[in-house]
Formats: structure tokens, sequence, C-alpha cells
């Protein structure tokens, strides 16, 4: 059993029990592979506490040390990356090969933080005063909470997790009950690097077994410094509110529905491969998902013939299956969401190609589609929801800017393209008039981010930025200082205090 081999490998056995409250179901063929404790509620409060004790003492290792866990960490995830690939294909469904880039993402998500250990610059400032210094300094924060999906069960994790490491911090972790054994699985090789490193304290990080009541107690804790919250809108919408009441901070990466706009001098030979990766990998299931196309009137039917003649073609089925570019869906309600959006998306004028069950004789409690093509004559009020699936919208235009417009007329701000060869339009989409995305890209598609950008999107999207470039602010705290070696206390601004 290609389950067993997995869960031993990673050293998993220790986690299960044959009458744990909490079974995991692969999504490829929706057999059981283990049973798992949840933490009880009347536990977290404790584990806030032990969390909070090392962070006081984690805050005291220098940042360039605490670089070092991080780099052992990354040793042990090349040495582990197809075991970990192949328990994220288990356990996500998503095809070998991108499981595979999940824990790449995370090997280079290392290397960025043990780089980055070393320049966690602050600024100098000019002071206005004579024989005064100012300068910014950058600090550790304290206990990190984080809430994760299911769709990249490691990845999104490592994106905090690494950064929040050499800040400093203490993590607890929430992963998705869909997938926690590749949470279990991380966590067992943060701690053999912790095993090779002397200068850990103890509960560096936590797991967290649970679903939405665990993670609200994260959100209202007043001793969790961040709440970094991946999921969708409704989620971030609910602990948002929670974080705020207490003036906590929260960093929220959320739903998408992001666009491509195919204009008239576009490269065909580029977009068309480019929708197909960004449609229909992962199952629809990216939070960078292509979810809407707008294709110049020009180009509309030859591009969506072709698309349709490659969606009929796609390879689908068993996502081990090396052969396979799709595999399923994560559970029956993704799949009746999928169902009923194609329903609306009908009901509101749109022709539907594609979106059909298959493989159910073979895989009865799994969920294979055929992704979806759906021609729509207006955006209506499907288009502009983001259902986590196959399912791709497509539309005609006629005016640049009319498509623009468009594509920012949604509530998410996640991700977007465009497919160009003419330099005023592509300038156009990036400036101040252009795309609204917290993502925007020229001739490639908008999923498939690297780690050296910060990553996330605008308005219910959450307006986070993770990963690379500067996000490691939001994982310190920033102090202004200002240092006096005159002999005289002049104030700012030229007041005079005279008592
Ligand atoms: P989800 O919102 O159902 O669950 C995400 C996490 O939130 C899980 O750990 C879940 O247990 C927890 N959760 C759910 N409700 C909660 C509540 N009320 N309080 C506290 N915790 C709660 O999302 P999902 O189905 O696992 O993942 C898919 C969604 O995630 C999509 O909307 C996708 O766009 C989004 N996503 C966004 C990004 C991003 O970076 N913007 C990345 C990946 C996924």
């Amino acid at each position: 059993m290609i389950h067993q081999q997995i869960i031993s490998k990673l050293k998993l056995e220790p986690y299960t029990s044959p009458t744990g409250p909490l079974a995991i179901h692969s999504p490829i063929d929706g057999q059981e592979i283990a049973r798992i404790a949840e933490t009880p509620l009347t536990d977290i409060d404790s584990m806030i506490d032990r969390a909070h004790a090392a962070f006081l003492a984690w805050r005291l290792v220098p940042p360039p040390k605490r670089g070092e866990l991080v780099r052992l960490f990354g040793e042990e995830l090349r040495t582990h990356q197809e075991d970990l690939a192949h328990l994220i294909t288990l356990e996500s469904g998503k095809i070998l090969v991108e499981g595979r880039g999940e824990v790449q993402e995370m090997i280079d998500m290392c290397d960025f933080a043990v780089g980055l250990s070393r320049q966690l610059y602050g600024l100098t400032i000019s002071s206005e005063r004579p024989y005064h210094r100012m300068m910014e300094t950058w600090h550790p924060l304290g206990v990190v909470g984080m809430i994760t999906p299911f769709n990249f069960p490691a990845a999104v994790w490592a994106w905090n997790a690494c950064l929040a490491l050499i800040c400093g911090d203490t993590l607890i972790w929430k992963p998705s009950t869909k997938t926690p054994l590749t949470a279990l699985a991380c966590q067992n090789l943060l701690n053999q690097a912790i095993a090779r490193y002397e200068a850990a304290p103890e509960n560096l990080q936590q797991i967290m077994i649970g679903g939405h009541q665990a993670g609200g107690k994260l959100a209202e804790s007043p001793h969790i410094r961040l709440l970094s919250a991946t999921g969708s809108t409704a989620m971030g919408r609910q602990v948002a509110l929670k974080v705020a009441a207490r003036f906590g901070r929260s960093l929220l990466e959320l739903g998408g529905n992001n666009a491509m706009i195919v204009a008239p001098t576009a490269d065909l030979d580029l977009a068309l491969p480019a929708i197909l990766f960004s449609a229909v990998g992962t199952a629809g299931q990216r939070c960078t998902t292509l979810r809407r196309l707008f294709i110049h009137k020009s180009l509309y039917n030859p591009l969506v013939q072709s698309l349709k003649k490659r969606y009929h073609a796609l390879p689908i089925g068993n996502p081990f299956d090396e052969k396979n570019r799709v595999g399923p869906l994560i559970d029956e309600t993704s799949y009746h969401a999928m169902q009923n959006a194609l329903r609306q998306a009908q009901q509101e004028g749109g022709t539907v190609f594609g979106g059909a069950r298959i493989l159910e004789d073979a895989c009865p409690n799994a969920y294979y589609v055929r992704p979806a093509i759906v021609e729509m004559p207006q955006q209506t009020p499907v288009v502009c929801t983001e259902t986590f699936a196959p399912l791709l919208y497509v539309m005609k235009y006629t005016d640049f800017t009319d498509a623009i417009a468009l594509q920012n007329d949604v509530a998410q701000g996640l991700s977007s393209c465009l497919f160009t060869n003419d330099i005023r339009e592509a300038e156009y989409f990036l400036g101040p008039a252009g795309s609204d995305c917290g993502i925007a890209n020229v001739n490639l598609g908008p999923s498939g981010a690297e780690i050296g950008g910060a990553f996330g999107g605008e308005k219910e999207t959450g307006g986070g930025r993770e990963s690379g470039c500067d996000a490691w602010k939001s994982y310190m705290r920033r102090a202004t200082n200002t240092i006096n070696y005159s002999d005289t206390l002049p104030l700012a601004q030229g007041i005079t205090f005279d008592v």
C-alpha cells in the first residue's frame, strides 16, 4: 500500500491511531489513509504559553544563527523531497510533478531566508537636531499563528515559517483538516533539523490539529502577535474581525479570481500553454488559477477552438501516474460547488463545454472532472465568484481599456496577466490605470509565482504579502530610536518649553 510506505518513511506512525477521531481520506480514491487525534481546545492556551516561553529565548539568538537552523531544515527537505512530494500528492491530489514543485518552493524559501538572516536592515535617518542620531531597528515580534489551506499544504507554511524563524518568532501552525499529515511530516523534518542544531529552545513550533474553532482560538488570543491566515475570503473575514477586535496584526492571503487578457498582437504559441497550465493545473485549485479569460474579438474563435481541442485531450486521472496532468478535486463538496456554478452560469447565459464527472465507476469515492470552459456573453455574478475548481469563463472584448475595467471589476485582486506584443498596452497594464491586482504579468500566466517577489493580493484577497522581497517586515516589530549625544535637550520642531 503506497500510503503506508509514505507514512512510514516520513515517520508519521506515532501520530496515527485506529481510533483517532479525525479520519484523513486521499482524494485520489477516497480511501482512508490514517486517523489522527485533534488538539483539545482546552490545550490551546497552554500551547500559546509554551510558544511564548520559547520566544523569550529564541529572540535573543542572533539572526544569522537563526538562519543556520533554516539552512539545516533546507537540507532535510532536500534529502526527503521525494517522500514529502508523494505525501502532498496523496493528501491533496495534485499531480506528482506539482508535489515535487511544492517542496522545491520550500527549499527555495529556505535559501532565501538564510540569506535574509544577515540582511534584516533598518535605516539611519537624518535628525533635524544637532548631535542627534536617528535609526530604525527591527526586533522579533512574538508568537506567530498560522492557518493554512489544503491546496498548498506545505509551501504556504514554509513561506511564513522560514521568515518567522529567522525573524526570531515562534510558531503555532493550524493546517487544514484535509491535509494534516503533510503538516506533521513538515514538523518531523523541522524537528530533525532542530536535533542537529544547538541553540533552539523547546516548542519553537507546535502543530494544532483542528478546524475553525481551533483557528478561532488563535485569532482571539492576544498572545498571538501575528495571525497569518491563508484560505477563502469567508474564512479571512471571520478571523480578521476577531484579530482586529483585539488590535492584533493579521496577514491575510485569501481568494482570487484571476484574469488573462489576450490582445490582438498576442503570441498564441505562448498564450495557449499558459492558459492550460494556469486554468487546469492543480485541477483548478490554486489561489492563482486562471478563472476569467478576456480574448480580443479578432482572436476569439480560433483561440477558443484550440482550447476546446486541448481540453478534450487532457490526460486526467491518478496524480501518481506521470502521464496525467489533472488529478481529482479535493472532495465531494468541491465537486458540487463546481456543478452548481456551471448550472448558474447556464442560467446567466453561458455555454458550457466539459465539466462532467469522469472515472466514477473506477473511483466511486473520488471526484475527477473534465475541466470546463464556459463562454459567457458578459461578466455575470457567477463569473465574479471564486469557484475552487477547473472552471474557466471566457469572454470577448473589443476595447483594451474596457477589458482592463472588466478584469478589475471583481471583489478579489490577486493575480492578472496580459498577452501582447504591443509595448504601449504592456506598460499601460502595469501602470496606475492598469491591473489593480497584487500580481500583474506580461506574456506569462497568472499562476506559478517565484518566491523572490512578495506574493499576495488586494481587496478581498486580503492585502497581505508573503514570501520574498521585504515580506519579512510583517514578522518583526519596528522601533524608531533617537540618540542625543549633545549636552543640551533641543525639542523637535524647534519648540521651547522653559519651566
Ligand atoms: P478554507 O477557507 O476552507 O480553509 C483554510 C483554513 O482556514 C483551514 O485551515 C481551515 O480549517 C481554516 N478555517 C476555516 N474557517 C475558519 C474560521 N472561521 N476560523 C478559523 N479558521 C478557519 O480554504 P481551503 O478550501 O482550505 O483553501 C482554498 C481557499 O484558499 C481558496 O479560496 C483559495 O483561493 C485560498 N488560497 C489563497 C491563497 C493566497 O495566497 N491568497 C493561497 C492558497 C489558497
